[in-house]
């Protein structure tokens, strides 16, 4: 039966913003700051232990605060590197707050969805700080909600965070598509609440579980929705 969607869910980071590239950047001029030499095996480190601690968090292993906690000073360690991670951290935050590189075509994407379905934001992590990055980029106009797992109480890809996303947009599963990078995270979310998914997957991973779509940049949404 051919699904009639009227709500579009859209992850943050890796979807519409580049948190790749905004945690490169953060990065290299946390070094400028402490007068440290910058090399990209520093940021090869970070995603692989990120990710890591990420998943790490998805699963409820280890809290948010302790990702933030660990994160720097693990891959400071890693690589051998005498720095304070806590102070790192804090500052690599404060910089990721207001950061919001858009991935390439993240503002025709939403566009080209807003004029056709109600679009809500649905993000891992705190409420203030994804509410500000959507902001700085200028995609606040196109959501008509925000949902950020600080604020719902659960996370993705907790089947609760989306009960909360479909009561409070008073829509069943049957009407939302979700579209997001993280199989982890969306991808599980989606087939836990039993909401279609589209995987947004770039770099052409070969993934250990189905989405309901793929699409490997932004424009080709355009041949689903
Ligand atoms: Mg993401």
């Amino acid at each position: 039966m051919e699904k009639k969607y009227t709500h579009v869910l859209i992850d943050i980071d890796n979807t519409i913003l580049d948190f790749d590239e905004c945690a490169r950047q953060g990065i290299i001029e946390g070094f400028k700051d402490i007068n440290m030499p910058y090399t990209d095996d520093i940021f090869l480190e970070f995603l692989r232990v990120n990710k890591m601690l990420w998943e790490q968090f998805e699963n409820k292993i280890i809290t948010n605060a302790k990702l933030h906690e660990i994160r720097f000073n693990t891959i400071f360690s890693n690589l051998g590197l005498e720095i304070d991670g806590h102070a790192f951290e804090a500052a690599f935050r404060e910089r990721l707050h207001v950061s919001h590189i858009p991935v390439k075509g993240a503002e025709e994407f939403l566009q080209y969805l807003y004029q056709k379905y109600d679009l809500s934001v649905a993000s891992n992590g705190t409420l203030f700080q994804q509410t500000e990055r959507v902001r700085l980029a200028g995609f606040t106009k196109y959501f008509s909600h925000l949902f950020v797992s600080s604020e719902v109480g659960f996370q993705k890809p907790d089947k609760r965070f989306f009960d909360k996303v479909l009561s409070t947009l008073n829509t069943n599963k049957d009407n939302i598509i979700f579209v997001g990078d993280s199989l982890s995270a969306d991808i599980q979310g989606g087939i836990n609440s039993g909401i279609d998914t589209v995987w947004f997957n770039p770099k052409k991973i070969v993934g250990e579980i189905s989405p309901t779509y793929e699409i490997n940049s932004l424009d080709q949404i355009r041949d689903i929705l």
